[in-house]
């Protein structure tokens, strides 16, 4: 490892929410295969985080490099302004096919955070259409992970998405509370009461509603019960106000279905997908509506949905994306996301007896224990710790969690159920001197 090359990027390159003032500790990764990431200091690491939740098949997938090589050897880009290119078309069509039947149309975008920009503006603009100039704003929950852009941190929550630092810039909209009905208990009204308040009080100037269904991901890894999203969907028609899921973390898989609303039986009328869309290989996202949106948004004049980045529907990303998905159908994954949930249930749930421990939870492929206190403190020490485990686990607030590959076998997913642990007991250590 070349500490010249770990100096320049301290002094030079941001990283995600990082200050280049005071960077904290990183590390270089040389390669990576399988669940395992190769730094280059020689240590070899169980990646939990899945490259933030993308990369399911693992790294260095001979199916997925081949579709990369096969595509540059065709073409790597071309504008997607009055041209067309067989990977979109290819992609459109699997997308299409495997979603809720109304769902016909699709949008690619090239990032998770620009699918949920272009789901507000197929919302907006479908409303304004209609002569409906009123309905400009949306519900969204507290807790809520939608993006990065302005747009999408308007919807997410005020507090983690530091809506008072970008006050005078960041459009207002209305938050209902973060789902608190378990899957195991018995629902109660009271789980949707200030959630129906808010869209009955303000129906008249939302557009629509934006969930992350059954997990709330980077906003507090809260997982939910399917009858919360039956209860929205049915408010949604009752007031009519379009509802926007974002199965950006939740798709293709990780919460054991396919899509996460597929579990309260339910159809949106506008999804974003994206991260695990091209098994983590490159960004590419995705934003699909019904005809009945599309079919709005046409009435108005030139019918014009407002959006066409440079990269929209990148050949390269949307081959990758098709290989990608016939992995995923080729695999038994609905197995391995139910082995690895029962896993993650036997060994993480014992830390609910753990003083330290708030909460366990697990779905799907993802588990999480929550602690009472925050971690900030600890990220002088706790990144290297984790490391010297042999892992890969990012926490963030009060939360530890992992997303790993499904492939992972029982032996690594153990490591890293293990590692979880360890990191719990080394803050109960560090606490009692
Ligand atoms: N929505 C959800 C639910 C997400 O988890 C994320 C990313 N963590 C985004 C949107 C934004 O995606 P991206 O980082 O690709 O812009």
């Amino acid at each position: 490892m070349s500490n010249d090359d770990l100096d320049f990027d301290a002094k030079h390159i941001w990283h995600p929410y990082s200050s280049i003032e005071k960077p904290t500790a990183i590390h270089q990764v040389q390669s990576a295969n399988g669940v395992r990431l190769s730094l280059s200091d020689g240590r070899e690491i169980i990646d939990g985080m899945s490259s933030w939740w993308s990369t399911i098949h693992g790294y260095n997938h001979p199916r997925l490099n081949q579709a990369a090589k096969d595509q540059i050897d065709q073409m790597s880009h071309v504008m997607f302004g009055g041209l067309t290119h067989g990977p979109a078309i290819e992609l459109a069509r699997r997308l299409i096919d495997i979603t809720a039947q109304p769902l016909q149309k699709v949008f690619f975008t090239d990032s998770g955070s620009i699918a949920v920009e272009v789901a507000i503006k197929m919302a907006i603009q479908s409303c304004f259409a209609q002569g409906q100039h009123q309905k400009q704003k949306l519900l969204s929950l507290r807790c809520a992970y939608h993006g990065d852009t302005f747009g999408a941190m308007a919807v997410s929550d005020p507090i983690n998405g530091m809506h008072q630092l970008f006050e005078q810039v960041l459009p207002q909209h209305y938050f209902a509370p973060s789902p608190t009905c378990k899957e195991d208990a018995d629902w109660q009204d009271s789980d949707i009461a200030e959630f129906r308040q808010l869209i009955s009080e303000h129906h008249h100037e939302l557009a629509a509603v934006i969930i992350e269904p059954l997990v709330q991901g980077a906003g507090g890894m809260n997982v939910y019960c399917p009858e919360y999203l039956r209860q929205v969907r049915a408010l949604c028609d009752q007031y009519d106000v379009l509802l926007i899921l974002d199965e950006i973390a939740t798709g293709f898989g990780r919460t054991g279905s396919l899509f996460a609303y597929e579990q309260a039986d339910i159809c949106p009328d506008i999804l974003c997908v994206g991260k695990a869309l091209t098994g983590g290989y490159m960004t590419l996202a995705a934003t699909l509506c019904t005809d009945k949106v599309s079919k709005r948004i046409a009435v108005d004049g030139s019918g014009v949905l407002m959006h066409g980045p440079t990269f929209m529907a990148n050949p390269l990303a949307c081959h990758v994306a098709c290989a990608s998905l016939d992995v995923l159908f080729e695999s038994n994954w609905q197995q391995q996301v139910q082995q690895i949930e029962q896993q993650l249930i036997v060994e993480l749930m014992p830390y609910k007896d753990n003083n330290l421990v708030k909460d366990v939870r697990v779905k799907g492929a993802i588990g999480v224990i929550e602690l009472h206190q925050n971690l900030d403190d600890a990220m002088t020490w706790l990144p290297e710790f984790i490391v010297e485990q042999g892992v890969w686990i990012r926490p963030f607030r009060n939360l530890i969690y992992i997303m790993p590959p499904y492939i992972i076998n029982t032996d690594d997913l153990s490591l890293l159920t293990a590692a979880m642990g360890r990191i719990v007991d080394q803050i109960a250590k560090n606490k009692l001197q």
